[in-house]
């Protein structure tokens, strides 16, 4: 894979390229451009890519972490209400309360509380294809313990996609077909809201149910476990800090452009605002999501190639809606109508819901399609619009205040790749042509874990 010209042209708007300049000239340019030596470059500013960052920096070894947005923090983002200066996040709310998540906000002077949530009334649950009002199914009073005890059974998923040797049939099996063996279908509704931006549940394969509600978290639930928070009800605040730590190790709005790993060197080739760069690392991090599109600087071999092309993403979109007249409390849940899973038709908005801030409501939509925003735009009004007309909520205008995809997102791969070794695959790609992989697609689409899944990673790379 390699960066069409097009491609180019864009990263490096009013750089040589844009002002005509040879493809190879330009890369030429850049190979003359400044160079900086580390021993590990990242790509990627989030959850993991940036606790990679620290750690490897307090670890002694030199780092640069490159970043194609304007911020740290990927999924972490804090919407700072204009008229009355209150907060809310409308990505990254809670992290599990360990040891190690509070020793990375203690490093950092970020203050955590114990997550105790907004108030707001139960929800209601409607079908959002008519709008109608849903019953929430009954759950079985030992749902979450039996649910817990086909958990026990997979140890290995807690620290990634360690997956034996044959690989269990109950991994890939569909989550619908798990669930009627097990009596979970229950655990549908729930499930909607710890897995959004995952698609149609009924069909994933378990394995990525079972990481994204895992052991660890459905034994906090069952008992009493906390969650944390900042007590300054700003997320941000842990990148902002962190980019300050960092400084001159950062590069923002940094854009890939090739990426060349030889028996002794990896030479990263980067568009920033300032110009080209090059990098000379010993080692490279990849923590984007492994779609074609980031890593097509890469030069990839067979191997890599192959694997990458296996992964498929899911689309999710989080934002903040103006509903004047329905209370700031209202939470309505998006459930299918049909029974026994009563799992919500997708591409739709999964729920409306309280979002702290007078007159904000927090609007998340789903899809197993990629979308424009204009096209969410346009399904989000519809969707409310149904609540209206079958009397769900209170009659209502609708004014999107914000609207932000977090797409790609849920990478997963098919029943079939699973059974046949993908996970085994993978994992041997760590350390192979000086790379290393950290990030969600690697382990799970949380960052306490991803801080944790960093930990074991760490002696690989120092
Ligand atoms: C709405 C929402 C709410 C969530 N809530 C929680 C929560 O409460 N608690 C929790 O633990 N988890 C939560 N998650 C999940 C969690 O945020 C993710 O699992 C975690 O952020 C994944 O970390 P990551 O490092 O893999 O990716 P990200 O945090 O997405 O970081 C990837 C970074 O790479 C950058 N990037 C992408 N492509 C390139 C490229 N080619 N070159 C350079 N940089 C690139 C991106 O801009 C981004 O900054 C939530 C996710 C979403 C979307």
């Amino acid at each position: 894979m390699s960066l069409s010209r097009k491609q180019l042209l864009k990263i490096m708007g009013g750089t040589a390229v844009a002002a005509g300049m040879p493809l190879g000239a330009a890369e030429a340019s850049a190979s003359q451009a400044p160079t900086r030596k580390r021993d590990v470059c990242i790509v990627g500013g989030g959850a993991s890519g940036t606790y990679t960052a620290m750690r490897l920096r307090q670890l002694g070894k030199s780092v640069l972490l490159v970043e194609r947005s304007d911020r740290l923090g990927g999924h972490t983002e804090t919407h700072r209400d204009p008229v009355t200066g209150d907060t809310t996040e409308i990505g990254v709310v809670l992290w599990r309360d360990l040891p190690a998540v509070r020793g990375y906000f203690k490093r950092l002077g970020v203050p955590v509380e114990v997550f105790s949530g907004h108030e707001s009334k139960p929800p209601k649950y409607a079908d959002f294809r008519t709008g109608a009002p849903v019953n929430a199914p009954a759950s079985p009073p030992d749902l979450m313990t039996s649910y817990f005890k086909v958990l026990k059974k997979y140890p290995y998923l807690a620290t990634g996609y360690d997956l034996p040797d044959p690989v269990p049939a109950e991994l890939y099996m569909p989550f619908a077909k798990f669930a009627a063996k097990h009596g979970l279908e229950a655990l549908v509704p729930l499930l909607v809201r710890v897995m959004m931006g995952f698609g149609d549940l009924l069909t994933l394969p378990t394995l990525y149910v079972m990481k994204s509600f895992d052991i660890d978290m459905v034994s906090r639930l069952l008992n009493g476990g906390s969650f944390l928070t900042t007590k300054s009800g700003n997320n941000s605040e842990l990148y902002e800090k962190a980019a300050t730590h960092l400084d001159d190790d950062v590069l923002l709005n940094a854009e890939l452009i090739r990426v060349n790993r030889s028996r002794d060197l990896v030479t990263i080739r980067v568009g920033t605002p300032q110009g080209l760069q090059t990098i000379l690392a010993k080692k490279i991090v990849f923590t984007a999501p492994p779609t074609q599109r980031n890593l097509a600087p890469f030069d990839l071999d067979r191997t890599e190639r192959t694997l990458f092309s296996r992964f498929r993403p899911h689309f999710y979109y989080t934002g903040l809606v103006r509903l004047p007249g329905v209370p700031d409390t209202m939470t309505v849940q998006n459930l299918g109508s049909t029974p026994p899973f009563h799992m919500p038709a997708l591409p739709a908005l999964y729920h409306i819901q309280s979002s702290g801030v007078p007159g904000l409501h927090h609007v998340k939509y789903g899809s197993t399609v990629p979308l424009t925003y204009r096209q969410v735009r346009a399904n989000i009004h519809a969707d409310i619009k149904r609540l209206v007309a079958a009397g769900t909520i209170p009659a209502t205008t609708v004014k999107l205040s914000t609207l932000k995809s977090h797409s790609p997102y849920g990478m997963s791969v098919s029943a079939d790749d699973i059974a046949n070794g993908f996970y085994r695959r993978l994992n041997a790609l760590q350390g192979r042509n000086r790379t290393f992989y950290n990030g969600a697609a690697f382990h799970a689409h949380d960052s306490s874990l991803l801080w944790q899944f960093t930990e074991r990673l760490l002696p690989n790379l120092t």
